[in-house]
């Protein structure tokens, strides 16, 4: 199902042609991109009977984004000239809209600080996760913590380099999980199936 972003700083989205594009010849069919994309940008199909990225949803990619084109280990996936955004910020004069968003933005953290420092018992777990982290994807993770009033802060994922990665190296998540015992518990142990269903293992998980 197509689910594009509706607008950018108050842009409309599909006015800013920013989305990759696969060279089919270049694909290998790792499916990297598709499970490293939190926009769901990617799905995977067949080309001549071998498996291809398809870029699906395409207005869904975040503006300025090149994740996806770094991790490629082919070279196969490329963007536009990043200067066609630069023109749009500066078309649209977006900055007042952006300013509008980071007032709010920081809103939001200061309201989250200030529950967290008020509400009794908050409990912080640190966690890093080792192996192909690149299988976490993110939209899972925050699907996990979104209904139990937890939250994980200060995510950071390593991914080796592909000659580290032939030579077993792992890569490593780390993240603080945050919220009051009871949440956390049921959380945690959610995470600890996630963890095991992709394969990983979780390397580090300090309490308190
Ligand atoms: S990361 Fe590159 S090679 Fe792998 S599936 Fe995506 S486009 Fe193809
Ligand atoms: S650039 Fe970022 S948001 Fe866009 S498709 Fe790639 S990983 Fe997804």
């Amino acid at each position: 199902m197509q689910n594009p972003t509706p607008s950018w700083h108050g842009i409309e989205r599909t006015s800013i042609p920013w989305y990759p594009t696969v060279n089919p010849d270049q694909c290998i069919g790792c499916e990297l991109c598709f499970v490293t994309c939190g926009k769901s940008v990617y799905a995977m199909g067949e080309i001549d009977h071998k498996r291809k990225a398809l870029v699906n949803d395409p207005y869904a990619c975040v503006v300025g984004c090149t994740t996806c084109a770094n991790i490629c280990p082919t070279h196969a996936i490329g963007f536009p000239d990043p200067i066609i955004v630069l023109n749009a910020e500066r078309e649209h004069k977006i900055f007042s809209q952006v300013h509008k968003e980071a007032d709010a933005r920081r809103e939001k953290i200061t309201q989250r600080n200030t529950a967290i420092q008020t509400t009794p018992n908050v409990v912080r777990e640190k966690l890093e996760i080792a192996g192909e982290v690149e299988k976490l994807n993110l939209s899972s993770l925050r699907a996990l913590v979104a209904e139990s009033g937890c939250d994980l802060i200060d995510i950071s994922i390593t991914i080796p380099s592909i000659l580290e990665h032939t030579q077993g190296a792992p890569g490593i998540a780390k993240m603080t999980l945050i919220g009051a015992p009871d949440q956390i518990g049921s959380v945690s142990e959610a995470l600890n199936t996630l963890i095991y269903e992709h394969g990983l293992t979780l390397s580090k998980h300090d309490k308190g």
